[in-house]
C-alpha cells in the first residue's frame, strides 16, 4: 500500500501520548524498511520526523530512504495507484475515505499503527491457494508494463492466502478481526454475462450492482465520505468480472504451461479455443466455462451461448431432449479440465515477470483485467527491503 505521512502526526490526545503516538510512527516506518508497504511525505515533514530522538536506527534509515524515493519521483506517483493511505492524527477516531473524481483518499488515524499487525504485508484472500498465487505473479507481470512504476521500482509485496469456497466470508471475517490490510478476491459464477452473482460472492455482500465494498461496518454518510468503525482492519472484498479465475488466463498461456506429455486431444482443445477467439467479440472468453466446456445444454439454458453458437458454427445445432447437463451428448467444446490453473501457477513462479506480461493484454480493452491489476497493485505495491 502507498502511505502518505502528514506532518502534525505527534499531536497527543488524551488517550494517546508522545510515546504511543512515537510506537506507531516508528511500526509504519519499520514496514517501509523492511519493504512491506512504500512511505511517502512532502520533504519537510520527513526532515521533521528526522529530528525525532527516540525513533530507532531502521526508522530513521527508513525516513531518509524515502526522502530519496521523494527526491526522485514526486509525490505525484500517487496518481499511479487507484487509492493511497493518508496516515492523519491521532485525535480522528475512525477510518474515512473520501471519494472524488481526482483521488480516492483512505485517511487514517495514526492510533491504528500501534500494533505491528496493522503494518504486516497486505493480505490477498482468494478463494483457492493457487487464485492468490495467480493475483500476485499476475501483478508482477503488471508493473513490469508501466514506465513509472518500473523506474520508481515499485515492488509487489502481499501474503496469499485462500479460504475455500463457501467458508471464505468466515475467514475474511476473521482476518478482519486483526488489523493487517487485507484484499478478498472471489470471481462470480456467472454462466453469462450480467446475471446474478454466485454464492461466494453474494455472502460477501457483493452483486452486479456492487461488484466490490469495503467491509467492516462501513457507512455511507451524505457528504460523499464514507466511514468505517473504530477497531475494524482497512479491507474490501472484491468479485472479478468473470465466470472464474481461468477465464483471466489468455489461451497461449494455458498453452504454454500445458506439459508437452499432454495429448494431442488436449491442444486440439486449445485450437477450438484459439478459433473462437478470432471471432470478433471476446467478451464470450470471459464467460465460457473453461474447465467443462460448453454443451448443448448450455445452449438450451442460455440465450448468450445459443447466439454464440450459431456465430462461431454458423448452423443450427440441437439434442434430443435432456433435463441435466450431466445427460447432454452434444459437445461443442469439451472443457479443458480442472488442473489448468494449477499447471498455469506452476508455469508462472519459474518465469519471469516480462516475459509473463507478454501474454496479457494489460493495455488493451480488457475491463476485468485492467480493474483487478489496478486494485491488487494499489493494495501489493511495496517497497525495496533496505539492507542496513
Ligand atoms: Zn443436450
Amino acid at each position: 500500500m502507498l502511505i502518505f505521512l502528514t506532518d502534525n502526526l505527534l499531536e497527543t490526545t488524551p488517550e494517546y501520548s508522545e510515546s504511543r503516538l512515537m510506537a506507531c510512527l516508528e511500526n509504519l516506518l519499520i514496514a517501509h524498511f523492511e519493504g512491506k508497504h512504500i512511505l511517502i511525505a512532502k520533504p519537510k515533514t520527513l526532515s521533521n520526523y528526522q529530528r525525532e530522538s527516540k525513533l530507532s536506527e531502521r526508522a530513521k534509515a527508513a525516513l531518509a530512504k524515502i526522502k530519496q524515493f521523494v527526491r526522485k519521483n514526486g509525490l505525484d506517483i500517487k496518481t499511479e495507484f487507484l487509492f493511497y493511505v493518508q496516515i492523519v492524527a491521532a485525535s480522528q477516531s475512525e477510518i474515512t475515505i473520501s471519494v472524488n473524481e481526482q483521488h480516492t483518499i483512505v485517511n487514517m488515524p495514526i492510533g491504528y499503527f500501534e500494533d505491528s499487525s496493522a503494518t504486516q504485508k497486505t493480505i490477498i484472500l482468494g478463494e483457492h491457494i493457487n487464485d492468490a498465487e495467480f493475483f500476485l505473479h499476475l501483478v508482477r507481470a503488471y508493473i513490469t508494463t508501466k514506465k513509472a512504476l518500473k523506474t520508481a521500482q515499485i515492488k509487489i509485496q502481499a501474503k496469499p492466502t485462500h479460504g475455500g469456497g463457501s467458508s471464505i466470508s468466515d475467514i475474511f471475517q476473521a482476518l478482519c478481526k486483526d488489523k493487517t490490510f487485507c484484499l478478498c478476491l472471489v470471481d462470480t459464477d456467472c454462466k453469462v454475462p450480467g446475471t446474478k452473482f454466485g454464492n461466494t460472492a453474494k455472502n460477501l455482500g457483493l452483486n452486479q450492482n456492487k461488484q466490490q465494498e469495503w467491509q467492516n461496518s462501513c457507512h455511507f454518510l451524505s457528504n460523499g465520505f464514507i466511514r468505517i468503525e473504530k477497531n475494524s482492519a482497512l479491507s474490501k472484498a472484491f468479485a472479478i468480472n468473470v465466470h472464474e479465475i481461468e477465464n483471466l488466463i489468455p489461451t497461449v498461456l494455458i498453452e504454454n504451461s500445458s506439459p508437452k506429455t499432454m495429448n494431442n486431444q488436449f491442444f486440439d482443445k486449445i485450437d477450438v479455443l484459439k478459433k473462437w477467439e478470432r471471432n470478433k467479440t471476446k467478451e464470450w472468453r470471459k464467460f465460457i466455462d473453461i474447465k467443462n466446456g460448453l454443451r448443448c445444454y448450455d445452449i438450451k439454458t442460455h440465450k448468450y451461448w445459443a447466439n454464440f453458437i450459431q456465430t462461431v458454427l454458423q448452423e443450427k445445432q440441437d439434442c434430443n431432449e435432456c433435463h441435466k447437463r450431466t445427460e447432454c451428448e452434444m459437445i461443442f467444446w469439451v472443457g479443458l479440465g480442472d488442473k489448468i490453473l494449477s499447471q498455469v501457477v506452476e508455469y508462472m513462479a519459474k518465469t519471469t515477470s516480462p516475459k509473463i506480461a507478454e501474454f496479457f493484454d494489460f493495455n488493451k480493452n480488457d475491463n476485468s483485467l485492467v480493474e483487478l491489476t489496478n486494485e491488487l497493485l494499489t493494495w501489493c505495491c511495496a517497497s525495496e527491503r533496505i539492507r542496513h
